[in-house]
Order: C-alpha cells, then structure tokens, then sequence
C-alpha cells in the first residue's frame, strides 16, 4: 500500500498511528439499525471497515501535504505519553510508531511549517506536543499552529467548566509557546490553503481545502468516520456535539464535491482512506485511490 498520494501540485504522505478496531458500529451510531447493518455488512467488511463481531475498523493518522511552498500536517492524531484512562489504546502510549511513519515519508519534525488541526478532539491534536522533562513542548518547533477561533473558544469555554485533557496537555502549551494562530474563517496561506467551515461533529470543525485557485484535496476530518455515511449521510456518530447540523453538513459537504476531482482525504476511514466522491441512489460512494 502506498501512503503517498499526488493531487494537482500536491504530495500527501499519511502518517498513521493506529489503524484498528474502535467501537461496534451500534454503538458509533445509535441510529443505525440492525436491518440497514445487516444490508451493508459485507461491503464494509470488504472494504476492512468492520471486523466479525461487527466492530468498526478506523484509521488513525495525519496528513502532511507538501505545497510548492510549506509543508503543512494536518491533525497530529493521538500522541504519546498522554493520560487517557478511557481509551486503554491511547492511554500513556510509548510507541515509536508515529516518528517511524515521518522518517519513512522522509520529514523531520523540523520540516513542518504549519500544523493544522480540523478540531480539537483528543485524535486530532495528540501530537501537538510531547513531554520533554516534565513539560509539554512543542513537537514540531518550527510551525505555526492553526485553530479555527469558533474551535478554540469552544474548547476553551468547555476547559473553564471543567477540564479537558487534550486541550490542556495539546493546545494551550502550543499557545504558550507563541506557536498558535487563532483564525477566522477567511484563513488562507498564499494561494494554496483554505478553510471551509463544517461545522456539526464540534462547533468550529473545519475542513482544508489545499490546492493552487482550484480544490485538488480537501482534508475533512470528523465530517464522516466511515465509509457507511456515504450512503447514509444522516447517519451521526454519538460524538457529534450537534448531531442534525453534522447531518446537514455531511451531505452538503459531499453534493459539493460529489462527480469532481477533489480528492477527499478522510480522518479515518480504513486504508487507503482518501478518494473521490461519486453518486450512488441517494447517497455517494468514494472511489479510493
Ligand atoms: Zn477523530
């Protein structure tokens, strides 16, 4: 499997971190029936989207795009060291895994100029940092880090009530360090890199779309997790803060690039992860690449 792909005058390396069982696809999607389930079991089992007992297969990764003039990663995934008691694979991880995926791409921690995070789940953001004495630093020393103003003041309103793990230990010590850029959503680097907001799985989740004047890959994030939204773009997962407009955004977001050339690099669906939308009936497919 190739983990370097080619758009426009793009090159996007996944790095990824985890790619494994997460939660039964029931219990990801409350809504899901046991009827539509049963229907779609063996092409997602096809596409390595679920295992026998009926538990969702997802990708963990980044991102890193090389433009002709940055190289931007995108969502920095899950991290090591970090506490995360209700998720034993994330938990206090030690694995190299993460630093072997960049050395194998050919980047350095050093290469990267512009961190980018589609929101500020514990999955997007892990390794924003790692722990050097005691401290949480910086993990790529050179970039600017990016954060939607509606993500982050989300997050850090939900932070004042009561802590939030990822954001203490993954964003606020990026802040800091003067390493954060707190953008609105007419963001733009050069003429490569914007944002579009899709707001729904958390309040300020936005995509990037890279790509000189026109959209050769757009980076979604949360929008979707698994290959099952497609066909059923209504389809929330419980972590959706506001299930109805992630809904609405999901299928706006896949009519405005559904039968174009955008290459949708999805946060976790299995490997190969990214590919073209296309119809199918009343929902889409993907034609991965
Ligand atoms: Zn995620």
């Amino acid at each position: 499997m190739s983990l370097t792909l080619k758009a426009g005058d793009l090159t996007i390396h996944r790095i990824i971190e985890q790619e494994t069982t997460f939660l039964p696809a029931q219990e990801l999607f409350p809504d899901l029936t046991g009827e539509v389930l049963a229907e779609n079991r063996a092409a997602l089992k096809a596409a390595k989207a679920l295992d026998d007992s009926d538990t969702l297969i997802l990708c963990f990764q980044s991102y890193i795009v090389k433009t002709p003039h940055h190289t931007i990663l995108i969502d920095s995934c899950i991290g090591n060291d970090k506490p995360r008691p209700t998720r034993p694979k994330w938990n206090m991880k030690t694995d190299d895994t993460y630093m072997r995926g960049l050395k194998g791409a050919g980047i350095a921690v050093e290469d990267i100029d512009y961190v980018m995070c589609t929101h500020l789940h514990v999955d997007h953001v892990g390794w924003n940092t790692r722990l050097e004495n005691g401290k949480w630093v910086p993990t790529f020393p050179k970039a600017r880090y990016v954060f939607a103003k509606g993500e982050y003041d989300y997050w850090a309103g939900q932070h004042e009530k009561a802590e939030v793990p990822p954001f203490g230990d993954s964003v606020l010590p990026v802040v800091a360090a003067n390493k954060a850029e707190i953008v609105g959503n007419d963001f733009a680097i050069g003429d490569h890199v914007r944002i579009l907001p899709t707001p729904g799985h958390t309040p300020g989740h936005v995509a990037f779309t890279l790509g000189r004047a026109k959209e050769d890959a757009v980076f979604c994030g949360d929008l979707m997790h698994s290959p099952l939204q497609l066909r059923y773009p209504e389809l929330s997962p419980k972590f959706d803060v506001d299930p109805a407009q992630a809904a609405k955004t999901r299928r706006s977001f896949l009519e405005r690039y559904c039968e174009t050339d955008t290459l949708c690099c999805t946060a976790h669906f299995p490997s190969p992860s990214a590919g073209k939308i296309r119809r199918k009936g009343n929902g889409f497919s993907c034609e991965m690449v």
